[in-house]
This record gives structure tokens, C-alpha cells and sequence, in this order.
């Protein structure tokens, strides 16, 4: 079959690579100069450094991935094409809450050592029938129905009635206050609140931090650069710098040429796509968090030697009821992730990614911006130590993300309900006989692995 894939994101280019490796004919469309979609590589200081993702988790969905790859094709050639050299970090972070530090895993002797170690010991049973549940087709009248009420089961008995993140952690009387917001900020994974997310996103914080993250060696770019040498060793097709203008049934438009299809697999946006099928309006309903990224190198190392921090608003429910409404909220969650030089990235300088999560608000914000000013402040306040002098810069907003075609930026496009949020999402893969889904807008949640798992649960229904 000829089939079109639009976008060259995590989300096509793993489309893409499936189908290719099955035998169509397949070529991707890419309207932007770069692969890889959120997961850009940029120039700082006469060297690069990588946007938008930067953990790689759930390791076993990107295992799956290549097995089917490799089955496909029916040879073992995807490790080495891949060729990624995984990083592990040593904790998911230290997180910075009040006048809380604790790192996840947390360390011996802090005094949530035991608590952490029953909550995490408890979920991580849960590890295999979430990996199930990323990479298993929803439908309940499909092959996988006896695999995907295994694992449902698993997760319901652990949840009872508790379905939502909020519900579940407040659930656990034993549980110290400040432990359980640090464990319900992971939702903002979604870009929403706890109370917006099903309770598998508070087990997903403890099988990150216990099962290990990591980062590609060279930076999370490197895994779209092995997506795409999937894709062309499959005989796949990628066309950069060609943006798809219209879609009709088996006819994509571009900016540059026309073509006929037989399948068309969008990774897009859901608004971009409605677009490009002629329906001008804007989908109704609210949106996830956008984010103000700014990426730095440093005049000197970072007070902390730790790599992913995370910095919390004092009142965690007061950002959510911001974020909500997309307005800038008085203080912020930020990632923290700091490269000291020659690690990960090959450039002759320290780095930090400084992730400020924002509303999907479409605005423009510099390092003047008043809200970025304060936050700044209010991490210094935190880590306890000012941040370094940056010696070079770029800033990745609102405006930015809603450019690669969410709704004023909106890293997980529309919210969901949350009984459909993460491995339960509500699919919509495929939205008619010729038109099929993948990417972050139809797997909220969970990232990389969402989006992976995602892409071979669509590919599949693909004959
Ligand atoms: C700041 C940030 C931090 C994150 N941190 C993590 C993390 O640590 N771990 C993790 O697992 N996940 C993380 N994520 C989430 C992860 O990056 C996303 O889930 C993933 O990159 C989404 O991939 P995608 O292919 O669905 O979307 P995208 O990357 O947005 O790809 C869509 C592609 O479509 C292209 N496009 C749009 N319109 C057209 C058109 N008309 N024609 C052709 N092409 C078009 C766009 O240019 C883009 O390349 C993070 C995201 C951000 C932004």
C-alpha cells in the first residue's frame, strides 16, 4: 500500500518505520527543517543541545518496538541501526518542595525512606501490565481483549474505587502530605492536575524512579535520528521542509507537489489535521500546559551536581487552577536539567535546560518576561544558590510549541476526561477507512513510551 505519514515527530517517524518495515510504500511529510518533531536539536555556543524530552523511561516499550520492527522485517537488524547508547541517571530527580529535598528514588536515611520504599514496593508489580498496556490494542474485541483485561484487572485492584490520582495518593492516610504532592506532580506528564488523570500516573512516578531513567549518550534527539534510519533502511521516505496543505480521501496536498495514497497516518495535531481536511474551526474544550524552555550554556558548574531537579510550587493546587484557566500561575513547576561539560552532549561547556511549565497561552516570553524573571528567582530560592551566568541562550514558548501546530502550545493538545487519560485514552487511531492517528495529541500522557506504544497499536490495525 501507499501510505503517507504526516509529520516527522517521535509519533510518525515510529509510524512510519512499522509500516515500512511491513513492506508499503511509505513516505513522510515534514513541514519543519528537522526530525524529530518536539525533539529538536539546536545550536548553543558553537555546539547543540536537545528541546522538548528529556527522559527516556519505560525502556521494555522501546524493546517491544524494535522486536515488531525486527519481526516485520525478519531479521534482527534494529539494535544496531538504533545504535542507541542509554545513559542511566542516577534518580528521577531531586525534588525541591517547601522546605522538602528528596530525590526518587529516596535516599537512605531521609526520613521518607520507608515510606517511599512500601509505596514504590506496592506499584512495582505494576511495571509489566503498564508495558502491556502502552504497547496492547484498547479495543476490546481485538486480539490482544484477554492480554488488556489481564493488566486491567492487575490495575483496578490496586485503585478499587480511587480512580484518579488525586483520590488514590489522598487515600493513603500513612502517607507524609509533602510525599504525596511530590508524587502527584508527576501528572503535569499529562499537562494536567492530579484530579484530571487516572491514579496510574501516581504508579508511573514510582516505576520510573525505581525501574531507572535514562538519556540517550549525545542527547534525546538521538532517538528520532534512529527512528529514522529505521525508517530508510525499510525503504521508507522522508521529506523535510514539505508541509502538507490539504488532505482528501487518498490525495495530500503540499506545499510543494501533490500526491495519491492509499492510507494516510496523521501524527498531527488534532486541530492542524481538521485543517487540513477543510474544517476551519478550532476543536472546543480546554487545553494541557504549554511550557517556557530556556536552554543555556554556563559561564561555571551548577551549585547542584545533580542532573534532573525539580522545582515545586509552595501550593501545587493553586498552579493547577492557573494552568486551568491559562494564566501564568504566581509559581511554577520546573525541571531543572543540568549537563555538566562532556556529559551527554559533546560541547566544551556546561548546560542547563530550564523547563518552566506554563499556560497554553500562544504567548511570546524572553528572559526579560517579568514571569520568567520571578520564577528564576524563585528557583535560586530553592536550589538555595544562584543559577550561573548564561554565556549563550534560546527560549522555546508558548508561541514556539503552538507553531508546530497545538492549540497556543499545548504540549498534550486537548484535555481528556480522565478515565481517558494515559494507557486508557479513548484511541480515535483511526477516523475513517483511509485516515489513521498517532503521536502525543492521541496518547496523552506518558511521553516517549505513550507515543511508541501508541504507533504500534495503530500501525497494526493497518492491513
Ligand atoms: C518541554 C518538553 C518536555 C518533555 N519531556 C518529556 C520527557 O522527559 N519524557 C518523555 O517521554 N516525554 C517528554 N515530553 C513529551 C514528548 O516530547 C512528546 O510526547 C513527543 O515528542 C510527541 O511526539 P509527536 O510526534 O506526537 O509530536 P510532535 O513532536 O509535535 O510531532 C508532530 C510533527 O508534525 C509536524 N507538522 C505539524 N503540522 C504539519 C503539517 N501541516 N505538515 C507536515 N508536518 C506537520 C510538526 O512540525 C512536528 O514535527 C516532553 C515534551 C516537551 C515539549
Amino acid at each position: 500500500m501507499r501510505i503517507a505519514v504526516l509529520g516527522a515527530g517521535l509519533g510518525g517517524l515510529s509510524a512510519a518505520a512499522l509500516l515500512a518495515s511491513k513492506g508499503h510504500q511509505v513516505d513522510v511529510f515534514e513541514g519543519n527543517s528537522w526530525l524529530g518533531g518536539k525533539s529538536r536539536r539546536i545550536e548553543l555556543n558553537g555546539s547543540y543541545v536537545d528541546t522538548g524530552p528529556s527522559l527516556f523511561s519505560f525502556p521494555g516499550v522501546w524493546q517491544r518496538f524494535l522486536d515488531q520492527y525486527d519481526k516485520n522485517l525478519g531479521n534482527k537488524a534494529s539494535k544496531e541501526l538504533a545504535n542507541l547508547e542509554l545513559v542511566p541517571l542516577g534518580s528521577l530527580g531531586t525534588y525541591y518542595f517547601q522546605d522538602e529535598v528528596v530525590s526518587l528514588p529516596v535516599k537512605q536515611h531521609h526520613r521518607l525512606f520507608d515510606q517511599w520504599g512500601t509505596f514504590a514496593a506496592s506499584h512495582e508489580p505494576l511495571l509489566e501490565p503498564i508495558t502491556d498496556l502502552l504497547t496492547t490494542d484498547p479495543s476490546l474485541w481485538g486480539k490482544d481483549a484477554f492480554k488488556l483485561m489481564k493488566s486491567t484487572s492487575k490495575l483496578v485492584s490496586k485503585y478499587k474505587l480511587n480512580l484518579t490520582t488525586e483520590k488514590y495518593i489522598d487515600g493513603h492516610k500513612w502517607m507524609d502530605d509533602k510525599l504525596k504532592e511530590i508524587i502527584k506532580i508527576h501528572t503535569l506528564n499529562a499537562g494536567v492536575s492530579p484530579n484530571e488523570t487516572l491514579a496510574i500516573f501516581a504508579t508511573m512516578a514510582a516505576i520510573m524512579a525505581n525501574n531507572g531513567v535514562s538519556i540517550p549518550n549525545g542527547g534525546i534527539n538521538e532517538i528520532p535520528q534512529a527512528l529514522a534510519r529505521l525508517v530508510e533502511h525499510a525503504g521508507g521516505k522522508i521529506h523535510l521542509n514539505e508541509g502538507a496543505t490539504k488532505l482528501t480521501k487518498n490525495r495530500l496536498t503540499t506545499d510543494q507537489d501533490e500526491y495519491e495514497f492509499d492510507v494516510c497516518v496523521s501524527s498531527v495535531d488534532e486541530s492542524v489535521l481538521k485543517t487540513l481536511l477543510g474544517n476551519q474551526k478550532q476543536p472546543a474544550g480546554s487545553y494541557s500546559c504549554s511550557g517556557v524552555a530556556i536552554y543555556a550554556s554556563l559561564d561555571s558548574a551548577l551549585a547542584t551536581d545533580e542532573m534532573h531537579s525539580v522545582i515545586m510550587p509552595d501550593k501545587p493546587s493553586e498552579m493547577h487552577a492557573s494552568l486551568g484557566e491559562a494564566q501564568e500561575p504566581h509559581e511554577t513547576m520546573t525541571f531543572l536539567n543540568y549537563y555538566p561539560k562532556k556529559e551527554i552532549y559533546p560541547g566544551d561547556f556546561h548546560s542547563a535546560a530550564i523547563l518552566l511549565t506554563a499556560p497554553a497561552n500562544g504567548k511570546d516570553y524572553d528572559l526579560e518576561t517579568d514571569w520568567v524573571q520571578s520564577q528564576l528567582e524563585f528557583i535560586e530560592k530553592r536550589i538555595g544558590a544562584s543559577l550561573p551566568k548564561f554565556t549563550d541562550y534560546k527560549i522555546l514558548d508558548p508561541s514556539y510549541f503552538s507553531t508546530l501546530g497545538t492549540y497556543g502550545g499545548a504540549l498534550y493538545g486537548k484535555k481528556r476526561p480522565y478515565w481517558v487519560s494515559g494507557p486508557f485514552h479513548q484511541p480515535s487511531y483511526k477516523k475513517s477507512s483511509w485516515l489513521y492517528r498517532v503521536g502525543a495529541q492521541v496518547h496523552p500522557g506518558g511521553g516517549i513510551p505513550a507515543v511508541l506504544g501508541g504507533a504500534m497499536i495503530s500501525t497494526a490495525r493497518i492491513k
